[in-house]
């Protein structure tokens, strides 16, 4: 089949590579104009990971990722509250876990299909309608073209989920934080390898020492301001007002943000939707069911959504609709119950109050324990999910 994946993030770029394998012909149409570079660091492991393990592209994770050594909790004055090993998470799922940058494990991913994608930059859909047989795509600027399928692979955002089931309101659920993260280079202390984390009433801030001399810088804050889109000189202004009066480093880092070279900030909201397709038309990742960036997972579950869609359309032999459901029927549950686990982790990312900010700092502390943190790896490190077989190799 003739298949267009809008957006060439982890969860495109996946669905392409085992499209591929099986023999289909998938487009993939992304609005940058080119790869994106740089971006926040991810934490990525458990079922995902063994699907990049099938896909052959573990070896290049590794080049580009790393392995932490350390994550440290400090106070006002940045004293250490808490420290533990996250090594010890390495060894609970068996060496399946690594840190990467996002835009360096979709850059493996793209990698990894070789020339046999056709891959369009720079462009996006205008419009799709669906006549039952073929979806007819407008282009915003290439023109207009048939495919079998279209699926979207657009992110929280999603234009496509826009244009075939309405309005983000109705699945967008704000969790009441904002997110910014940006980074610079020369900065600092500079600690190799180690999360170091400052949390005060409805905020945290992070700092993790990358590749190249370059630090990154992650806020986590509760805000009602309505967020400028679109206009990163405003949110900048937001992040400072926000940060203003914070100790630890953070006037120090604030001071460094005018410059940076990516600046990213957004609303931690999850996707949450009754059924994941409509007709020839599908979702999968951020645009289905993004989790947030509390679940740490979102990635791996894109790649488990694409690589599920890809096996059942295999295994349907042309039968759309009963891939798609097959799909949903797989990953629904598991999918929510990662979101209902994420929801509790907002205590971390920005403690509602006093109480909850003494509750986080005890939980911290906990974690220092060897077997309370081997506990909680056990608990949300193995994902309790059966991958398919995958597609065998024709492409
Ligand atoms: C700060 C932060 C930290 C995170 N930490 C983690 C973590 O530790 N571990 C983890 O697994 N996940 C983490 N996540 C979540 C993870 O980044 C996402 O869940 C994951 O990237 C989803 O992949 P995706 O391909 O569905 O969407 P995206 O990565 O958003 O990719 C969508 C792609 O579609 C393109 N696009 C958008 N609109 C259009 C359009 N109209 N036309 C064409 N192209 C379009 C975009 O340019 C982009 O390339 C984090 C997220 C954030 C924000």
């Amino acid at each position: 089949m003739r298949i267009l994946i809008v957006g060439a993030g982890v969860a495109g770029h996946t669905l392409a590579h085992w499209l591929r394998r099986s023999g289909h012909e998938p487009t993939l149409v992304e609005r940058a104009p080119q790869p994106r570079r740089g971006g926040y660091l991810i934490d990525f492991w458990g079922a995902g990971y063994r699907v990049a393990e099938r896909m052959g592209i573990v070896p290049r994770l590794e080049e580009l990722g790393c392995r932490l050594e350390e994550m440290r909790d400090v106070s006002k004055a940045g004293r250490t509250i808490a420290r533990f090993d996250p090594r010890r998470a390495v060894d609970s799922v068996e060496g399946r876990y690594i840190s990467i940058a996002r835009s360096d494990l979709a850059r493996a991913i793209f990698e990894s299909l070789g020339d046999g994608v056709e891959t369009i930059f720079g462009d996006s859909v205008r419009s799709l309608e669906d006549d039952g047989g073929r979806v007819h795509v407008d282009f915003a600027h290439g023109g207009a073209r048939e495919f079998d399928l279209v699926i979207g692979a657009d992110g929280a955002h999603s234009l496509t989920r826009r244009l075939v089931f309405g309005a983000d309101e109705q699945f967008e659920r704000f969790l009441g934080i904002t997110v910014a993260a940006f980074d610079v280079t020369g900065y600092r202390p500079r600690e190799e390898n180690i999360v170091v984390t400052h949390a005060e009433v409805g905020m945290q801030a992070l700092r993790l020492a990358t590749r190249e001399d370059a630090t990154m810088f992650l806020f986590t804050f509760r805000s009602d301001e309505q967020l400028p889109h679109d206009d990163a000189r405003a949110q900048q202004e937001m992040l400072r007002r926000r940060m203003h009066g914070v100790g630890w480093e953070v006037p120090e880092m604030i001071s460094r943000m005018k410059e940076t070279r990516t600046f990213y900030m957004d609303r931690v909201s999850q996707v949450r939707m009754p059924t994941w397709s409509r007709g020839r038309v599908a979702l999968i990742g951020d645009a289905a069911a993004a989790p947030s960036l509390l679940a740490g997972q979102g990635s791996a579950l894109a790649m488990i959504e694409a690589y599920t869609l890809a096996t059942e359309l295999d295994r349907a032999e042309g039968d759309h609709l009963a891939a798609f459901a097959g799909y949903e029927k797989r990953l629904a549950d598991f999918v929510r119950s990662k979101q209902d686990a994420a929801l509790r982790l907002s205590m971390v990312f920005a403690p509602r109050g006093r109480f909850q900010l003494v509750r986080r700092n005890a939980l911290m502390k906990l974690m220092g324990l060897p077997f309370v943190l081997d506990l909680a790896l056990n608990r949300s490190l193995r994902d309790r999910i059966r991958l398919p077989d995958g597609p065998p190799r024709t492409g």
